[in-house]
Formats: C-alpha cells, structure tokens, sequence
C-alpha cells in the first residue's frame, strides 16, 4: 500500500486508538485556513470551527469520514497526530541534529518512531498530568504533549531522504517510567492520584497503555461543589461545573468524553434527570464556546 491510500489507511488505525489526526501540509507547515478563518477575529473560536482543515491541530479528529476528506483535500499532506491528554499521548522527540540521545535509563521501550533527522519518537500514554516542552536539562530532547503534535508514519517531508516510519518488531505504547517523569519535573506541582479524588467510576483506558487518569483536583473540587450543593441548587451548580469542566476541555486538561461522563455521572449521583443533565452539560460547554 503506498501514497494516499497507505496513509489513509494509518490515519484510521491511529483514529481507532483515540489518537486525533489531521494533515500538514508537505513541509510540515500548517495547510492554510480558509479565506473566511484567515479574516476571523479574535472572537472565531479554533474549537468550534466546523472547516476541515483550518487552525492546525484544531482540525484533529477520529472522525474517519473527515480524516478521508482531509487527505482527499491535501492528497500530498502529511499525516500528523496532535498529542496530549486529548489523544491520550505523549511523545518524547529526540533529535540527534541538536544533540538528542536516547537514555535508556529514562526512556523505558515503548512504541517507536524513526525520524527522516535520524531520531525518534518514543510514544507514552499522558500521564494525566501536564508536561514541559522539552525535557529539563537535556539538549535535543522535546516533548510532544498538550498543545503540541508529531508527523506520523507513513509521511515523507518534502526534501527529506525518508520518511517516518514505525519501528520493526512494534511495540504497544507503554507508559512514562517514574524517573522519565521525575526528569520532566521543572516546576513540581501535586500529582494526585485518581483514586482519591477522581469521583468518576472509570478512568478511560486506551489501547496498548495503562489508565489514563486526570488527576485533577480542580476536577474533584468542581463536581464535589454539585455533591454538597443544597438539593433546590443542585441544577444550576452542574451548569455552573459544566462550565469549569469545559475550560478544562479547551486547555486540553480533560477530554471532553470524559467530561460528559463525569458530569452525567455527578448528576445521576445527585438525582438530577437525563434531561436537566443533559441541558446542563450542553449549556454549560455552550456558555463557554465548546461544542459538545
Ligand atoms: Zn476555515
Ligand atoms: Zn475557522
């Protein structure tokens, strides 16, 4: 399987997994947005945008019809996978051209990607928590998380003399070892575990990895607010969290499935009907430009 179809067929593989895709242009620069989001102003929420291909990794999707589309539209793009919590993953890019080594002591084997730099892209599960844009202390090495994406296999930069392609024998996607984390550490902020303060039945568990939590107390406070709420508030207090919990969602803090759940889950916990959850959740995300 080669070209268009090759990469087609890898787009819906990484879609299958949660793994959010979109296309690049050929030298890795972002497809140009359309004449109507090029002259949008600051109000023209990235999020909410119904174009295909518009605002970079803002068009990433698991959608396997728009993935189709996009790569019709730019059949010469390349593939690319926007990281963080909302594809479940982040990826360690290690370039040689800056001095980037592979640490086996940190870099535990996981799912692996050859560079056209002759480097690599080592995927992990996110771990719930964010993470610095490049590893502390440490030349060449960057990590690819929240707000962030790598080209994907099978893509070839225009100029390059190959292209990215995954490492033989494939690995699953494993998770950070604990030392890879202690080395991402910068500024150390609490790490709560999920079982303590995540109220939410089941963290979501993706292929190939372990559980992604969102250990966030931030999460636990705003739905524990709708708990201890008096009954006659109870309504109005998940409108009020749906809120929080989409602000969430937009700095990439939480999925929005997971907020949903969450939220469905607190509701149903307090008594609240399908109906008054689900107009809470939808004017919630609404009131803050979230689609839901
Ligand atoms: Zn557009
Ligand atoms: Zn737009």
């Amino acid at each position: 399987m080669s070209g268009a179809a090759g990469r087609l067929h890898a787009a819906r593989g990484y879609a299958a997994r949660g793994w959010h895709v979109f296309v690049l242009g050929r030298t890795k620069r972002p497809v140009a947005n359309c004449p109507r989001c090029a002259a949008a102003g600051p109000d023209h929420d990235p999020h909410a945008c119904p174009c295909l291909t518009c605002h970079g990794f803002y068009a990433a999707t698991i959608d396997p019809d728009r993935i189709a589309a996009m790569l019709t539209a730019h059949p010469d793009g390349l593939l690319a996978i926007r990281t963080g919590a909302v594809s479940g993953l982040a990826v360690v890019d290690i370039d040689p051209r800056h001095g980037g080594r592979l640490d086996r002591t940190l870099m535990t084997p996981t799912a692996a990607v050859a560079t056209p730099g002759g480097g690599w892209h080592l995927y992990y599960t996110h771990p719930g928590r964010p993470l610095p844009a490049k590893l502390p202390g440490r030349d060449g090495i960057d990590i690819k998380t929240d707000g962030g994406l790598v080209v994907a296999p099978p893509s070839t930069p225009a100029g390059a003399p190959r292209g990215y392609r995954w490492t033989v024998p494939a690995r699953p996607v494993g998770e950070m070892a604990p030392r890879l984390l202690q080395a991402c550490r910068t500024r150390p902020g609490p790490a709560v575990p999920a079982s303590t303060v995540t109220p939410t039945p089941r963290p979501a568990r993706r292929q190939g990895g372990g559980a992604i939590s969102h250990p966030d107390a931030l999460l636990a406070a705003t739905l524990a607010a709708v708990d201890h709420a008096p009954k006659g508030r109870r309504r109005v207090t998940l409108y009020g969290a749906a809120r929080g919990l989409a602000r969430m969602v937009a700095a990439d803090a939480l999925t929005a499935p997971d907020a949903v759940a969450a939220l469905t889950a607190t509701g149903e916990r307090n008594g609240q009907t399908p109906r008054d959850i689900r107009g809470a959740i939808k004017g919630g995300f609404e009131a803050e430009g979230m689609p839901t």
